[in-house]
């Protein structure tokens, strides 16, 4: 989709820290970390939230979970813990409207989250 940022990153015109990449879905670490693992996992596909998803998403979104589990192992965040967040509309902080998920690990985290 035209000026979506997401879709930029996945079209490969914006430059980013890639850490996973396949046929639906893209991982990279984002620009402005809040904990010591901060990556981003989106599909390729432009979907906009949470409340956009259809039927036909399942695989991506299946996928998405597959690939965080790879990345927590891989990051070293597996056995500490971690959070996979989808922050959904203005209340819950969305500040890019291509669906994304944020993986989140490598300190202690409160709950519930501010
Ligand atoms: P949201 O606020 O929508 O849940 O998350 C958007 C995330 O995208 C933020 O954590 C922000 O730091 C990250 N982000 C925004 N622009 C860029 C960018 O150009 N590159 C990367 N790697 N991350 C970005
Ligand atoms: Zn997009």
């Amino acid at each position: 989709m035209a000026d979506c940022l997401f879709c930029g990153i996945a079209d490969g015109k914006i430059k980013v820290n890639l850490v996973y990449q396949d046929d639906a879905v893209l991982a990279f670490k984002d620009i402005s970390p809040k904990a010591p693992v901060h990556i981003l996992i989106i599909p390729r596909k432009h979907i906009a939230s949470v409340l956009d998803l259809d039927s036909s998403d399942g695989a991506v979104i299946g996928q998405i979970f597959q690939v965080a589990g790879r990345l927590a192992r891989e990051q070293g965040v597996a056995d500490s813990g971690f959070r996979v967040v989808a922050n959904s509309g203005a209340d819950a902080g969305q500040s890019v409207f291509h669906l994304h998920y944020h993986l989140l690990g490598g300190r202690q985290m409160a709950w519930p989250p501010g």
